[in-house]
């Protein structure tokens, strides 16, 4: 069986995703995650691109010693520069580095000439390999290019030393069969092509990066760039656990596997979307919440005869629980546990504030969820970080009722100092944004609010994801998960105004 290299993208193309935004901590818990899920290689950032992405890069190469570590870069000396010093520290290193092939890239973007993009990329291969020996090269918009210049450069940057060459669908053109005859073409084109590694990276703005990369992999494909969750720009790359479960679930078909601990693929799934604020689509594949949902009733009576009259895989192989397993009983080593399954790592105080929270909420529901734990460790560990938090909430009070004006009474603590707010709106969600923007700078506005119900029944968490705007306009993300849905929304409203004040400066009274 031929073994197929994962090359996660999370942290580098996910990261670019519109509306995703991953603090350094998070990223670096995100790598930890990826390692345990066994991905070949971690691609951790654009060390050019900002002083945030260097620092992530370089954290992650100095502390993530199983996967390889690529660094991203241009077919531009400074940044094949900055890129070797942000891997240099990384046990297997890795310098990424590309240049668009296709004559509208060439010409529109860059104004250069096809000799120039030839030129440009040896000269950018021969730079990186000086630096790391393994160099990979993608040459970007390949889809679109004239596959003859295509394979002229692939076998320029073979001489140069390039290790990786991946094939990238950057605009999400290609169709199944026409990309899968390209990886075929390639190899019986290029010369040298045997000596290194294929890959592919594929984005699907017509719905098809997963068909493309697994045709790629037919056609003798053997790295596949994707991202959890299949976030990414625009409509998002290649999702991993798509690829992964496909290559699981039909082993004779392809005849090939990865390395993946498939068990960390759903507390992955869950970790990436609550670091970055992009929820799961619920009817997604693999890691949605219908995946293994059973609504029909013909269905649910085959599945209790025999779970695989209509399941072709199970949520455990995942991951996923569908049973809950933590409640009031269960003590602080049982959580733990659980919770290092799902891929958390917390110290012993948030241990015991996550164990008070769910056998408070198991007094509350009938049923402490997955979900519920994952959710609870994310709200606390947030909690944790009260250097961030320039506004700290008391008390909440709210009046509401058909005959009465929504009204909210909070009482909270503005960088230490006592503040009484009270505020109206049409509800109390309302009520108490206006109460809490009367006495923070009016500079801080609610862009975006969004509810969602975590488990299902009245009983359940909520979950509020908000995004507050500055005053120079930059939009923060913030989310906080209650039983109570006022106090989820308040507690999300002071944590998208903390964060936006975190970057502001000074409270302006
Ligand atoms: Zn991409």
């Amino acid at each position: 069986m031929r073994k197929i290299k994962i090359f996660d993208t999370t942290l580098r193309d996910g990261e670019q995703s519109p509306g995703a935004t991953m603090r350094h901590r998070e990223k670096m818990l995100l790598a930890k995650q990826l390692e345990k899920l066994g991905v070949d290689v971690i691609e951790a950032g654009f060390p050019i691109a900002s002083d945030d992405d260097f620092r992530a890069v370089k954290e992650i190469s100095e502390t993530i010693k199983g996967p390889v570590i690529a660094g991203l870069a241009r077919a531009i000396d400074k940044d094949i520069d900055r890129a070797w010093e942000a891997v240099q520290n990384a046990k297997k290193p890795r310098i990424h580095t590309f240049m668009s092939t296709s004559d509208i890239h060439i010409k529109e973007q860059f104004k250069k000439t096809r000799k120039d993009a030839l030129e440009m990329s040896v000269t950018a291969v021969k730079l990186a390999k000086s630096y790391c020996n393994d160099v990979e090269f993608s040459p970007m918009d390949a889809t679109r290019s004239d596959p003859e210049f295509v394979f002229q450069v692939l076998e320029a940057v073979i001489k140069e030393g390039a290790t990786t060459l991946n094939i990238p669908d950057t605009v999400g053109y290609a169709q199944p069969s026409e990309f899968g005859q390209l990886i075929a073409s390639v190899r019986e084109n290029v010369q040298g092509i045997e000596n290194v590694a294929i890959s592919v990276h594929c984005h699907n703005d017509l719905g098809l990066a997963v068909a493309n990369s697994l045709e790629a992999i037919k056609n003798g494909a053997t790295q596949i760039e994707c991202t959890v969750n299949g976030i990414g720009e625009r409509a998002g790359n290649a999702s991993l656990e798509e690829i992964v479960m496909s290559l699981e679930t039909r082993k004779s078909f392809f005849d090939a596997g990865t390395d993946i601990n498939l068990k960390e693929i759903f507390p992955t799934s869950q970790m990436a979307s609550n670091f970055t604020g992009i929820s799961v689509q619920r009817n997604k594949a693999i890691v949605g919440e219908n995946a293994f949902a059973h609504e029909a009733g013909i269905h649910q009576h085959g599945l209790l005869a025999n779970r695989q009259t209509y399941e072709i895989m199970c949520p455990e192989l995942i991951g996923k629980k569908i049973a809950f397993v933590l409640g009031k009983h269960s003590g602080r080593h049982a959580t733990k546990q659980v919770l290092e399954e799902m891929g958390f790592e917390l110290d012993e105080k948030q241990l015991q504030q996550v164990t008070a929270k769910i056998k408070e909420l198991a007094d509350k529901q009938k049923t402490v969820l997955d979900e519920d734990i994952v959710a609870i460790a994310e709200d606390v560990t947030n909690q944790l970080r009260k250097e961030e938090k320039r506004i700290v909430l008391n008390e909440l009070r709210i009046e509401a009722g058909n005959k009465t004006t929504p009204t909210a009474y909070l009482s909270l603590l503005i960088d230490g100092k006592p503040v009484e707010a009270e505020g109206t709106g049409v509800g109390p969600v309302d009520a108490v944004s206006s109460a809490l923007q009367s006495v923070v700078p009016t500079k801080v506005s609610l862009k975006e609010y969004n509810l969602k119900a975590i488990t299902g029944g009245t009983d359940a968490l909520a979950d509020v994801v908000v995004k507050v705007a500055n005053g120079s306009g930059k939009v923060h993300t913030a989310e906080a998960i209650n039983e109570d849905v006022i106090m989820a929304s308040a507690n999300a409203l002071i944590k998208g105004i903390n964060k936006a004040l975190a970057k502001e400066g000074a409270v302006e009274k």
